[in-house]
């Protein structure tokens, strides 16, 4: 559905993309993840038309953003870090405004207002001015209007900057729901809720991605401490379905650690753990601590913000 290939993107002396190409598939759900200033906001807006790349292309349902502009556009959904709404307004005239610009018909305008208004449950505020909504609601009212015409692709920057968390679990569960019908992509600086939801977390760092993988293939690592250290528990660890690696001890109050990288497939800690504590307890281990540490993709991420910080200290 949305095909990235080597954009650039240079602002005077700024490289905010360099050589960045992705792809987002119908039933997918992409998460964009990068520190400040990593150029995800960039991506987005040339990926909705509102900019225009210095070099590379973007295809939307195959075709070209610059030569079909307009048909590529009509099959995206964009809604920005701030939403674009008309603080005068109120919220069914601006979405009665936003229907009557996507959706042709006239007909067909008064059904698709009512269907938006009705999947945000947003009838009975409809009279609403736009200025005087709270944060979640504006945002509700951003997510309708990337939604009216039900385009294919869905562009979500930082949706959820500023919700609370019963606003956050509620924008989950609307994702899982639109993903069977559509491609998504969206932003976040927050590692858990970009794990939470995506199917795949692209990583950009510096206007370039530094890693693009499954999250379903992504390791977790856990700390599992006991009295000794010997050979057999170590087997044992690497025996457990799912672990990748079991890192070398390290002494802990006299006690040793174990860090074991493990994969947890849909998530599902439970079994991990149960394994590895049944493993211990076959080799008459006792598992005195056992705890998460961080995700596969937490280390990536924090590894390529403390480059990018010592670099800019050592400038
Ligand atoms: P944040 O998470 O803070 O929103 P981001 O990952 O979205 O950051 P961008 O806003 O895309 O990052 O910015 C990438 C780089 O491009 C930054 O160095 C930024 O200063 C620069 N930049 C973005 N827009 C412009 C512009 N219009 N003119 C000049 N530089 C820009």
């Amino acid at each position: 559905m949305l095909e990235v290939d080597k954009l650039v993107k240079e602002f005077g002396q700024i490289r905010a993309l360099d050589d960045v190409s992705l792809q987002v598939s119908r039933g997918e759900i992409v998460g964009l993840l990068g520190p400040n200033g990593a150029g995800k906001t960039t991506l987005m807006n040339i990926i909705a038309g509102y900019i225009f790349p210095s070099a590379g292309y973007v295809k939307i349902d195959g075709l070209d953003h610059v030569v079909d502009s307009k048909s590529a556009c009509a099959r995206l959904g964009y809604l920005p870090e701030r939403p674009p709404l008309y603080d005068d307004m109120t919220i069914e005239d601006y979405l009665a405004f936003v229907v009557a610009l996507k959706v042709p018909d006239r007909r067909s305008q008064k059904v698709e207002l009512h269907r938006i208004l009705d999947e945000f449950q947003l009838c009975n505020v409809r009279g609403r001015l736009l200025r005087n909504l709270s944060k979640g609601y504006q945002q509700r009212v951003g997510f309708a209007q990337a939604l009216v015409g039900s385009p294919p692709l869905l562009i979500l920057d930082e949706p959820t900057a500023g919700l609370d968390p019963r606003q956050i679990r509620e924008f989950r569960n609307r994702l899982f729901k639109l993903k069977e019908n559509h491609a998504i992509l969206f932003s976040s600086h927050i590692l858990t809720e970009v794990e939470a939801v995506s199917d795949r977390v692209v990583m950009l760092n510096r206007g370039r991605i530094i890693s693009d993988s499954d999250t379903a293939l992504m390791g977790f690592k856990y700390r599992v401490i006991t009295e000794r250290e010997d050979k057999l528990t170590r087997q044992a660890l690497r025996r457990v379905p799912g672990v990748i690696s079991v890192e070398g001890t390290i002494k802990e109050d006299g006690l040793f650690a174990y860090d074991v990288t493990a994969n947890i497939p849909d998530g599902d800690s439970h079994s991990i753990r149960k394994d590895i504590f049944f493993a211990m307890s076959k080799n008459n281990q006792a598992v005195l601590e056992f705890r998460p540490l961080y995700s596969e993709l937490e280390e990536r991420f924090f590894n390529a913000v403390s480059d990018q910080h010592r670099e800019e200290a050592n400038r």
